[in-house]
């Protein structure tokens, strides 16, 4: 197997290109579990140095946490399958801060390590959302809103 079929990353995105009717529901979602986190699997495809979005889908923080996120192993099954058929892969995962600034916590970038897919946080406290992938440190990326 070459490194084009392996799973490993060859060029780190520069940006993740997303639409703004998917940002309103990740907002929503964010709102909705307020105050706890909310989070969800994001779909789509690597393009070079771009992540597009092209679906979100939207799960159960199953912590219940204002401060922490999981997301059941049932979530993650249905949700990869949900990608697969879709002729997708989960290229993100995204989740909320509602009481703090959208910078990855030190638990968030003990989880990048294991999970190296886009990170995508919505702040309810500053209403911005920030992207980031993890090297070294987490990199923040442009969020291209198509
Ligand atoms: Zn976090």
């Amino acid at each position: 197997m070459d490194d084009w079929q392996s799973n490993r990353r060859i060029v780190l995105p520069k940006s993740i290109a997303i639409k703004k009717h998917h940002l309103d529901t990740l907002v929503k979602h964010a709102k909705s579990t307020f105050p706890d986190e909310s989070c969800a699997l994001l779909f789509g495809k690597d393009e070079d140095d771009q992540v597009k979005i092209s679906e979100v889908f939207l799960v159960e923080n199953s912590q219940k946490s204002q401060t922490q996120f999981s997301i059941s192993n049932e979530d993650l099954i249905r949700g990869y399958r949900d990608a697969e058929s879709a002729g997708l892969d989960v290229v993100g995962i995204f989740h909320s801060h509602p009481h703090s600034e959208a910078a990855p916590s030190a638990m968030d970038k003990r989880f990048m390590e294991v999970n190296p897919v886009v990170w995508v946080i919505f702040s309810n406290k500053s209403g911005q959302f920030k992207a980031y992938v993890l090297e070294n440190e987490a990199v923040p990326l442009t969020i291209k809103i198509v």
